[in-house]
C-alpha cells in the first residue's frame, strides 16, 4: 500500500524562497579590506533572481554547469542559491588546485560559465585558453581589468550583468533527484573525483546541520564559514543558514589569523567551522595578541583529526567549545558529530568528545575487516569505515570507481573502531597508517601526543621505510616561535604516552608542515620530501 502523503520535491528553490522571505532580515556579511560589507537575505533573494535572468540571457539552459572560482562571499552565496534553483548545476572550483588539476576538473565537468573574484584572475587567466567548454567568464564587481578573453569566450562584470534585471524569477519545479551542485575531492590521496549533490541530498543534509545531534545551527546564530565554499560546500553551512535563518559571516580572502581575529572581534560570530590548522593558527596568534573570541559558542572542527590539546586550549583559554566532526566531500560532508551522551561530565565526557562522534539516524555506518567481513561495534575491533545514506554519494561523476564502493556502501579509506553506543574513533587513513613489524601504528595518535607538548606548534607523522620493521614513524615537528626544546626532549616526553614499540626514533625539525589545497597536513608531500632527502 502506498502512503497518502504528498510527494513534494525537496529543492534549493524552496530554500531560497523560504530564506529570503521568512528570514529576509538575516544577513550575509562579507569581510573586505575596509571592513564588513552587509546584505540581507531578502536582498540576496532579489539578486539571485537577477543572476538567474542574467545567466538565462547568456544562454544557460538545462543542467549546464556554472562554475565558481571564488572566496567565501555574498556573491558566492548568490551563485549557490540561484544556479541550482534555475535548474542548472553549480560547480565549485577549488582555487588552490594545481593548474593542470584545475584544467582537468573544469573540462571534465564541462563548465560553461565561470564566475571569478577579481583577486583570483591571475590564477584563472593563464588556464582559460585550455578550458575547452567555457564560453563566459563573469568577474564579480564592476571591472574586468586584467582579464583578456581568449577566442570564443566572452567576459562580463557581475554587477553589469545583474543591473536592470528583474528581481523576481519563476523558479522551475525540478526533480529532487536531479543534480544541484558538484564538487571535486581535493585529491589528498589521489586525483580529484567529482561528487554530484542532488536537490534532495542538499535539502536533507541542511536539515541535519540544524539538528541538535548535529552542528545544531539555529535561527539567530551568526555562522562564520571559514571552511571554503569550494571545500565540500562549506560543510553545508550556506544552505543550512538560509534554511534556518542564521546569518552568515564570510571571510572572503582574509583567512590569515590576524584578519580572522579582527573579523571575530567585529562581527561576533556565535558559531564557526574550519579545519584544525586554521584554529591552531588562530590560537598561536591570540597568544601574542590576546582577544576575546568567546562570542563563538561552538566551533565545528573536522576534515582531519582534532588534537585533544587544541580542544582543551579553546575551552580553557578562550571559553569556546570545540565540536569534533567527521566527513568527506563524498558525504556532503556531514557524517559523525562528537556530541557526548547527555549527562556525561568530566573525563568521561571528554573521552566521547575526542572521538569522531556518532552518526545521525540518516547515515548508516559499518566497519569492514581485511577479510571483507563486517566487524562488531565493540569499541576495539578495527576495520575500514563504510557508510550509506541519502546524502552519501553512490558513484563518482563520469569515472568508473567501482573499487570505492562495496555493495552500495561508500568505502571511506578511513580505519577505526565504533563503540556499542555508536561512537567512531578513527586511527588513521588507511594510506597513512604505519605498518611496523606486522603491527599498525596510528600516525594521528602520535601527532596528538606530540602536539600536546607546549613547545610544539605542529607535528605531522609519516611512515618511512625501515629494513627491519618495514616501516617506522618519522615525526616532523614545527616548534613554536622562541621554543628551545630539543627533539630528544620531545622523544622523552612521549616515552610514557605511547607503547614502547611505537615510540618513534626518527625525528626532524621543519619550518612548516606542508598543507593540502584545503589546509590539511599534506602527508603525500611530506613522504615525497622525505624520499627526496628534503626533510633531513
Ligand atoms: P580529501 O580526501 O581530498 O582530503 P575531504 O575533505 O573529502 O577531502 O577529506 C575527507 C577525509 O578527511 C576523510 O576520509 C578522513 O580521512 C579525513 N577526515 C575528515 N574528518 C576527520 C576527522 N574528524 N578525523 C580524522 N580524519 C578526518
Amino acid at each position: 500500500m502506498l502512503s497518502t502523503m504528498q510527494d513534494a520535491p525537496l529543492s534549493i528553490a524552496h530554500l531560497l524562497r523560504h530564506g529570503s522571505t521568512v528570514h529576509g532580515a538575516a544577513e550575509v556579511v562579507t569581510w573586505t579590506e575596509s571592513g564588513p560589507r552587509r546584505t540581507s537575505y531578502a536582498e540576496v533573494g532579489r539578486r539571485c533572481a537577477a543572476l538567474a535572468h542574467a545567466l538565462h540571457g547568456l544562454g544557460v539552459t538545462g543542467d549546464q554547469r556554472v562554475a565558481t572560482f571564488m572566496w567565501n562571499n555574498s556573491e558566492h552565496l548568490e551563485a549557490y542559491l540561484a544556479v541550482p534553483s534555475m535548474g542548472a548545476v553549480l560547480h565549485t572550483l577549488n582555487i588552490r588546485l594545481f593548474p593542470e588539476q584545475l584544467v582537468h576538473v573544469a573540462n571534465h565537468a564541462e563548465d560553461h560559465v565561470i564566475i571569478v573574484d577579481p583577486s583570483l584572475i591571475p590564477l584563472l587567466a593563464p588556464q582559460l585558453p585550455k578550458l575547452t567548454t567555457v564560453r563566459h567568464v563573469i568577474v564579480t564587481g564592476s571591472s574586468t581589468a586584467g582579464l583578456e578573453a581568449p577566442e570564443g569566450v566572452q567576459v562580463h562584470t557581475y554587477e553589469g550583468l545583474l543591473d536592470g534585471q528583474p528581481t523576481e524569477f519563476d523558479w522551475p519545479e525540478v526533480d529532487e533527484r536531479s543534480a544541484a551542485a558538484m564538487c571535486y575531492t581535493s585529491g589528498t590521496t589521489g586525483d580529484p573525483k567529482g561528487v554530484v549533490y542532488s536537490h534532495r541530498s542538499i535539502y536533507l543534509h541542511s536539515m541535519q546541520v540544524c539538528m541538535s545531534d548535529g552542528p545544531n545551527l539555529a535561527q539567530g546564530d551568526r555562522a562564520l564559514a571559514v571552511v571554503p565554499q569550494f571545500h565540500a560546500m562549506s560543510w553545508g553551512l550556506p544552505y543550512a543558514a538560509f534554511m534556518i535563518g542564521a546569518s552568515l559571516i564570510m571571510p572572503d580572502r582574509f583567512l590569515q589569523p590576524a584578519p580572522l581575529a579582527e573579523l571575530i572581534a567585529a562581527e561576533k560570530p556565535t558559531f564557526a567551522a574550519a579545519v584544525p590548522t586554521i584554529w591552531q593558527g588562530l590560537h598561536l596568534h591570540l597568544e601574542q595578541h590576546p582577544q576575546d573570541i568567546s562570542s563563538m559558542r561552538e566551533v565545528l572542527i573536522g576534515g582531519a583529526a582534532v588534537p585533544p590539546a587544541l580542544m582543551h586550549t579553546f575551552e580553557n583559554d578562550h571559553n569556546v567549545s570545540v565540536l569534533h566532526a567527521w566527513g568527506m566531500t563524498e558525504t556532503s560532508p556531514l557524517g559523525s558529530v562528537a556530541r557526548p551522551p547527555a549527562g556525561t561530565t568530566g573525563d568521561e565526557m571528554w573521552k566521547y568528545r575526542y572521538t569522531q562522534g556518532r552518526f545521525p539516524a540518516s547515515v548508516q555506518a559499518r566497519l569492514v575487516g581485511d577479510d571483507g567481513t563486517v566487524v562488531p561495534n565493540d569499541g576495539t575491533s578495527v576495520g575500514e569505515l563504510e557508510v550509506r545514506g541519502p546524502w552519501i554519494t553512490a558513484s563518482y561523476y563520469g569515472v568508473d570507481a567501482a573499487d570505492k564502493f562495496n555493495d552500495g556502501w561508500l568505502k571511506t579509506g578511513d580505519v577505526g573502531s565504533i563503540t556499542p553506543d555508536g561512537y567512531l574513533s578513527l586511527s588513521d587513513r588507511s594510506k597513512d597508517i604505519i605498518k611496523s613489524g606486522g603491527e599498525w601504528i596510528s600516525s594521528v595518535d602520535l601527532e596528538n601526543a606530540v602536539m600536546g607538548h607546549p613547545s610544539v606548534a605542529e607535528a605531522a607523522v609519516i611512515g618511512v621505510p625501515d629494513e627491519k620493521w618495514d616501516e617506522r614513524p618519522l615525526v616532523a615537528v614545527v616548534l613554536r616561535e622562541g621554543a628551545t626544546t630539543t627533539l630528544a626532549e620531545l622523544q622523552q616526553y612521549l616515552a610514557d604516552k605511547v607503547a614502547k614499540w611505537q615510540l618513534p626514533e626518527n625525528w626532524t625539525l621543519i619550518d612548516a608542515v606542508p598543507k593540502t589545497s584545503v589546509g590539511k597536513f599534506d602527508k603525500k608531500r611530506l613522504r615525497a620530501d622525505y624520499r627526496d632527502g628534503g626533510l633531513d
